[in-house]
Parts: structure tokens; C-alpha cells; sequence
């Protein structure tokens, strides 16, 4: 369906010339882009009912780039294209192997996007699989949680997560107090869902075409921790994320929409391949 108009668009463009494809009233763009991929021998972590216990499992690391007519929104950095220059493009730690086939460098530069293009960053939650290029964005925005930081911050923060950038780009930095409307119109929000961190959130997008999309971050971490309402036995916060759960689902009801789990290879495989987007 999708592809079909997006042709029959492109043919009434070439047809009239540049003045149609220079639309200035552009609606808002989502692209998915691959930003690696984890693989467990044992997914038990995931909840904390032994439901997944002793079973392999696979996470895929999806970057999102949101574009506005107001600008242009990276969500998450993914696990960091440092991983794509070993051999195999792969790294392995105590049972887990995290693979980066493609840089996210690349892939912005197919979209023909640099990072000096991308005027905001945000994370769903600093988590090391969420910020691995983060230092690729220094002239960025960096829309953060001030409870996350702070969380992140710690010396004793349980998992890797490299506070140490927010030091350095200070200057760069934007606390977002309570929920966040990125453009200002409310086609992009960014909502607090706390309960996976302190500061874990959402992005809310609302497309002309696809409707209203949910970027889940790791509120969930598959489809059958959805069904289940199953909580991640890392959580920091089990009673923050029951009620984040029942946040998320009341906007999917209230505006009917699309969740898309971020870490589900499903998901991902339902969404268009850049360069397509969805509208
Ligand atoms: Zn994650």
C-alpha cells in the first residue's frame, strides 16, 4: 500500500517538476535504522517470573531518526559503531554477542544526513545499548531526564552506561522536566514511563498516514513481555513500571495506535527499510 502511493507520489512530483517535491508543508517522517544486534544463551534476566529462563534469545538495537519540518530527532544511538570495525563486526562477553553489520554513520549518510544535521538527540534510557554513539553528536541537542542522569551518574549504576559523555558536552545539554513536546506541535513527545530506570521514556509520533506510533525504548523487550505484562527482574522499579505499562496502554487505546517494541526483530521487520519511511 505504502509503496504503491509512495510511487504514484513520485510520479505526480516528476510530472509537475521541483516545486511539488520542495513541499515546505512536509508532514513528519519516521526511519528505522539497524543499530546492531544482541544475542543471549539465556534470556532469564528479561523477567523476573523465571518465565525465560535458560532460554536463547535475540534483541535487535534499532535507531529511530524522526524528521519535522522543524528539524530533525535521533532516538537512541544504538551499541555503538566501534563494534562494526572488529572482526566479524561482533563482540562477545560473558555468554552475550552484540553485532554491528552496518554503522549508523552509513546509514544517516544514505538518508544524506550528517551528524551536524541532527539537531536533537534523546534517549529512551542510558542503558549502553542505547547510547553507543552518542559522542558522534556534539553540536546536537541532548534532550535528557535529569533522573536518569543523575542515576546514570552514579558510580554504582548497575550495567555499563558512559556517563562520562554528558560531562563532556555539558554545554549541549537540555533538561526535560516531566513529559516533552520536541517540536512543539505535538506530533513529537517525549513521555516519561519510569519504572525500566528512573528516567525511562517513550517517544510518541504522530504521522499523517501511519497514525500515531509508539517508540517503546526497553518498557517492553519483546511481544510476548507485552502480552504478559512481564517485568524485567533488572528493573529498578517494579510497582514505576506496572504503571508505565498502564500509561502506554491507555494512549495506544486513546489514540489508536501502533506500539512498536524496539528491541523485537519482528517489529522491526514490519517497518519500512531506509531509505522508506513511514508517514
Ligand atoms: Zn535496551
Amino acid at each position: 500500500m505504502h509503496s504503491l502511493r509512495h510511487a504514484l507520489l513520485l510520479a505526480v512530483a516528476l510530472a509537475v517538476g521541483p516545486a511539488v517535491a520542495a513541499d515546505t508543508t512536509a508532514g513528519v517522517r519516521l526511519y528505522a535504522l539497524d543499530c546492531g544486534v544482541v544475542e543471549f544463551s539465556d534470556m532469564g534476566m528479561f523477567a523476573d517470573d523465571d518465565s525465560y529462563a535458560g532460554q536463547p534469545g535475540t534483541l535487535v538495537e534499532p535507531c529511530y531518526v524522526i524528521e519535522h519540518p522543524a528539524g530533525t530527532l535521533l532516538w537512541d544511538t544504538g551499541l555503538g559503531d566501534v563494534i562494526a570495525a572488529k572482526p566479524g563486526h561482533a563482540h562477545e562477553e560473558g555468554g552475550i554477542r552484540f553485532t554491528v553489520p552496518v554503522t549508523l554513520q552509513a546509514q544517516l549518510q544514505q538518508l544524506g544526513l550528517q551528524p551536524a544535521d541532527i539537531e536533537f538527540v534523546s534517549l529512551s534510557h542510558m542503558h549502553y545499548d542505547h547510547t553507543g554513539n552518542l559522542e558522534q553528536f556534539p553540536s546536537a541537542t541532548w534532550l535528557i531526564d535529569p533522573s536518569e542522569l543523575a542515576w546514570a551518574s552514579q558510580p554504582k549504576t548497575p550495567g555499563p552506561v558512559s556517563a562520562e559523555h554528558f560531562d563532556e558536552f555539558a554545554a549541549t545539554r537540555k533538561v526535560m522536566e516531566g513529559d516533552h513536546d520536541v517540536f512543539g506541535d505535538g506530533r513529537v513527545r517525549i513521555l516519561r514511563t519510569p519504572g525500566h530506570t528512573p528516567g525511562h521514556r517513550v517517544l510518541l509520533v504522530e504521522l499523517e498516514n501511519a497514525g500515531t506510533v509508539i517508540l517503546s525504548g526497553d518498557l517492553y523487550h519483546s511481544r510476548s513481555n507485552y502480552e504478559n505484562a512481564r517485568v524485567p527482574a533488572f528493573n529498578v522499579d517494579r510497582a514505576d513500571t506496572l504503571a508505565s505499562f498502564d500509561r502506554v496502554r491507555q494512549l495506544l487505546k486513546t489514540h489508536d495506535g501502533r506500539l512498536v517494541i524496539q528491541h523485537s526483530p519482528e517489529d522491526f521487520a514490519d517497518l519500512p527499510k531506509i531509505p522508506a519511511y513511514l508517514d
